[in-house]
């Protein structure tokens, strides 16, 4: 059999020893694969390359399109770029898929029925990385939701759970507040759904469908989520399942996948076999499944659930009264090699479908483009004189030539305090200030007289956000109390 070819990176701290003994597993299990080491992080780092990762290491992955990945180290201090980021974003991984599942009793957890599994949103949300500081006071971080990134993730969702034979995908967003942005992941997914008739859809808000996972996670199957929302949820549900120590992931794009465990480097507990290789090997396991090895997963995955039924355990899950024996990294690997052909007699044993990894898109459906009209724009002004009166600043841009436009609101931090704020209302130094046509659809050169005009007032502004229509809809939010 033609073996495929990986590419794996042993990593920093305990890395190389869950590396070394997760490879051993899977290649006593007969895994047909080719390893392409490469080195990247901390020595990476230290050697003055802030990216952490050398152009030889893009060509090995570029070619193999199959990352393994040890947990890195990032160093403290500015300047250093997260290889993870980095590695998503480039290679356009943008599922990221953790399956969370207790092994009640045999593992501690206050949840002995939980079975879910997160795909969050990897490229986009708050991690566009978009900030800047506007004022004195006041800073500012971009979220971004697109229609693409909203398609690609949940399409991904419906046809894991088709795959995976799972019953109910559930998203959580915050539209009640992100009306256009978390409207438009919730929009998506109503869409979406409908051409998964088999699957059972559900939407929750995400502070209340958060306590729910915490409490009751039994309730939930797959579930999709934006960036953000999926990265605190999924070590959530990683932790209470049993330990973030035994959680897998996969990134998935369109063109390379990457597999590592959830956990860090854990850099106190390195060079002493102390560290838990199960994480990296259930990633390990979902990796077999994506190069079209899902009798070499199923051996894997049902020797560890074997071993951990036996009490064979790490430091980190061992329990007196419920587990056996205290095993080293190698030693507990060794033990899962002695188990690989059994299966679990009391946990439930796995079963990979043949179908292969995943099918993945490129989000980008065929839609009629809507008419985009701009009929305003919000001017973001610094402004910190007259005790951060409103009505004083109100009263300063009514005496400016605005271009055709009329200033119709000024809010502060999003709450509307011009005209008719309210005084108790706390204000810094940072103002929108809403400007809008009169008669239909601006031209872009009124905007840029009107900017021209604050600036020779002595105004500062920061920066504009065009107020747009598709369709006739507004592309933009009311102010709060408008
Ligand atoms: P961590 O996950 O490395 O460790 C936290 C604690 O969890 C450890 O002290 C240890 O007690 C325990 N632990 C974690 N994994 C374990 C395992 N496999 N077996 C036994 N115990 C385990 O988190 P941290 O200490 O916040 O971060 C350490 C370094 O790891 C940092 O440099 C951070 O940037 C990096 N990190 C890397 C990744 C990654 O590469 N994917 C992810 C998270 C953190």
């Amino acid at each position: 059999m033609s073996k495929t070819p990986i590419t794996v990176a042993y990593g920093d701290g305990i890395g190389p020893e869950i590396m070394a003994a997760s490879l051993h597993v899977l290649q006593e299990a007969g895994a047909p694969i080719e390893i392409e080491e490469i080195v990247v992080g901390e020595k990476i780092y230290l050697s003055g390359n802030t990216a952490g990762i050398e152009p030889g290491a893009w060509d090995s992955l570029r070619r193999n399109k199959v990352f393994y990945k040890a947990p890195l180290t990032t160093p403290q201090g500015t300047g250093f770029k997260s290889i993870n980021v980095t590695t998503r974003k480039s290679l356009g991984l943008y599922a990221n898929v953790r399956p969370c599942v207790s092994y009640f009793p045999f593992i501690k957890t206050k949840h002995p029925v939980m079975d879910i599994v997160i795909i969050r949103e990897n490229e986009e949300d708050l991690y566009a990385g978009i900030e800047h500081r506007q004022t004195e006071e006041v800073y500012q971080c971009l979220k971004l939701i697109t229609r693409p990134g909203c398609e690609k993730i949940i399409r991904y969702a419906f046809e894991y759970a088709i795959h995976n034979n799972r019953k109910k995908v559930t998203a959580f967003t915050k539209d009640n507040i992100m009306k256009l942005t978390d409207g438009l992941f919730h929009k998506v997914f109503d869409e979406i759904g409908a051409e998964y008739p088999s699957i059972e859809k559900e939407h929750w808000i995400v502070d209340i469908g958060s306590a729910k996972m915490a409490d009751t996670p039994e309730v939930f199957d797959v579930l999709v989520l934006p960036n953000l929302y999926g990265d605190v949820l999924s070590d959530v549900a990683a932790q209470i399942a049993g330990s973030v120590g035994l959680a897998g992931s996969a990134n998935i794009g369109q063109h390379a996948a990457m597999f590592e465990a959830i956990h860090g480097s854990a850099p106190r507990r390195a060079g002493q076999n102390l560290a838990n290789p199960s994480g990296l090997l259930l990633s390990g396991v979902m990796m077999m499944v994506h190069i079209g090895q899902p009798e070499v997963a199923a051996r894997v995955h049902n020797a560890w659930l074997r071993t951990v039924e036996e009490g064979t355990h790490t430091y980190d899950i061992f329990r007196d009264g419920v587990s056996k024996t205290k095993v080293g990294t190698k030693e507990f690997a060794e033990a899962i090699v002695k188990n690989l052909g059994k299966l679990p007699e009391t946990l439930k044993p796995v079963a990979y479908a043949s179908g292969g990894s995943i099918p993945t898109t490129s989000g980008v459906s065929l839609r009629t483009p809507s008419k985009k009209e701009t009929i305003g724009v919000d001017v973001f002004l610094a402004w910190d004189e007259a005790d951060r009166d409103p009505n004083v600043l109100g009263e300063q841009l009514s005496k400016v030539d605005s271009a055709g436009l009329k200033l119709t609101m000024i809010s502060n931090r999003g709450q509307k305090v011009w005209p008719k704020g309210m005084k108790e209302t706390f204000c810094v130094d940072h103002w929108r200030c809403r400007y809008e046509s009169e008669n239909g659809p601006l031209a872009h050169t009124q905007i840029v007289q009107l900017l021209g005009n604050l600036a020779a007032s002595g105004f500062d502004f920061i920066k504009t956000e065009n107020l747009c229509t598709f369709d006739g809809q507004p592309g933009y939010s009311l102010g709060q109390g408008q």
